[in-house]
């Protein structure tokens, strides 16, 4: 097992109706601005909670902010909390809103300009305004962590950042409130949270029984109630399941000690902002190629995987690892997610593009062992089409 240090701050406020506690987890006094994306907050009657758990708290909305936010969007966000003097923010909504919250909240008070928070992943920030978030989509895990993905539209970048200063303060989770989510939103929710678990479990083994161990519950569970989340909008504990599973994919915990990979998502990044895929989605086409590209460097975790989430336990090393990457492309297209770039509208003609955006980022080292090359990028992206 690795060294490591662990603290996550986030408080959880999970179930049914818990709205209402806002009142009790904002200061009192805080002058807030709420964050939301386009109308689905308001459609569902999430903001009118919101607001009536705020009570008499003075209170600003912001909305507009768009899926993969832009950072043009949010600074408008910025001027906003900034002309107004306000100190305490609220996400409403999934991954893009509270990504977007954090950005805005180390933008508010940042010498210089902000952009270099991406550039610099995020070294660069050493304060932010304290939020909350109330959480309606089920994927990301960004309601429990430092993470946060922000967009420039004029250069077509999408880049990471993260610092300990955008924990969430707390984050409310009620499973109701995924109940007016599209489908596809939550097919994508599934295999996000799923290639979170595989981006810090499918990694060179170190040892970490007890980390694999949780990763391979949580991939368990989410293969275990993919159907049900599909089949039944309103299936409280099928929701709350994903929900809480989604959150503890990616909030530190499962990565503690081990190795963790994440090349998955660099690539699938350049793919969202070059052809406006949904984030999922790109994760869908991307792992199982990567996994097949990459399998002689992870062969003993793909056996492991093979076995303990596939049940596969007949045939040579070789045929097992070949089913458990194809169960995993069934278990997503059974979702209803195309797991073939081809599929998104995409040949071999775009690789070269993608290629060149993955070296304008310093994405040339990527992987557990730094060892996924443009040249490993390349070969992956050709396995995906
Ligand atoms: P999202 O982009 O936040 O939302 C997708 C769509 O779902 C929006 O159109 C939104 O509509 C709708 N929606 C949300 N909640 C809804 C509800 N309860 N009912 C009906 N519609 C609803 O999706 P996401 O998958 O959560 O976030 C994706 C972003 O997170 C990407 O930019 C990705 O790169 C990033 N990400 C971040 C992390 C991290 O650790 N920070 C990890 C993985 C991915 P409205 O706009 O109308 O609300
Ligand atoms: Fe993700």
């Amino acid at each position: 097992m690795l060294n490591f240090d662990l603290h996550n701050p986030t408080r959880i406020v999970f179930g049914a109706k818990t709205v209402s506690r806002l009142d009790e987890l904002v200061p009192a006094g805080a002058r807030v601005l709420i964050l939301y994306g386009g109308e689905s907050a308001r459609r569902n009657g999430t903001l009118a909670e919101v607001r009536a758990g705020l009570g008499q708290r003075e209170v600003h909305e912001f909305g507009g902010i768009e899926p993969n936010p832009s950072y043009e969007t949010l600074m408008e966000a910025v001027a906003l909390i900034q002309r107004k003097g306000l100190n305490f923010l609220l996400a409403v909504g999934g991954g893009s809103v509270i990504d977007g919250t954090k950005f805005v909240a180390a933008a508010v008070d940042y010498p210089g300009d902000p952009w270099e928070i991406m550039e610099s992943h995020g070294a660069t920030v050493h304060r932010a305004l304290p939020f909350g978030t109330v959480l309606t989509l089920p994927a990301t895990g960004s309601e429990m962590n430092k993470g946060s993905v922000v967009s420039k539209k004029a250069t077509k970048a999408k880049l990471v950042f993260a610092s300990e200063h955008v924990f969430p303060r707390f984050s409310i989770l009620d499973p109701t409130k995924t109940y007016s989510l599209p489908l596809p939103q939550v097919a994508n929710g599934v295999v996000d949270a799923f290639t979170h678990v595989m981006e810090q479990y499918l990694t060179y083994p170190v040892d970490g029984r007890v980390q694999d161990r949780f990763a391979e519950g949580l991939l368990q569970t989410l293969v275990e109630i993919g159907a049900e989340v599909m089949a039944k909008p309103d299936n409280y504990d099928a929701r709350a399941n994903l929900m809480w599973t989604a959150t503890l994919a990616l909030n530190g915990l499962i990565v503690a000690g081990v190795p963790e990979d994440w090349s998955t998502h660099m690539i699938g990044h350049e793919l969202t902002a070059l052809h406006g895929i949904d984030h999922a989605r790109t994760l869908a086409a991307v792992l199982p190629a990567n996994l097949q590209v990459r399998r002689e460097a992870k062969r003993a975790k793909l056996l492991q995987y093979a076995e303990r989430i596939w049940n596969i336990t007949e045939g040579s090393e070789d045929e097992r690892i070949g089913i458990a990457i194809t169960s995993t492309r069934v278990f997503f297209e059974s979702l209803g997610v195309p797991t073939r770039l081809r599929e998104y509208g995409l040949n071999a003609g775009h690789i070269d593009e993608v290629i060149a955006q993955l070296e304008a980022h310093g994405m040339t080292a990527l992987g557990e062992h730094e060892d996924v090359t443009l040249a490993v990028s390349r070969q992956i992206l050709e396995a995906a089409l």
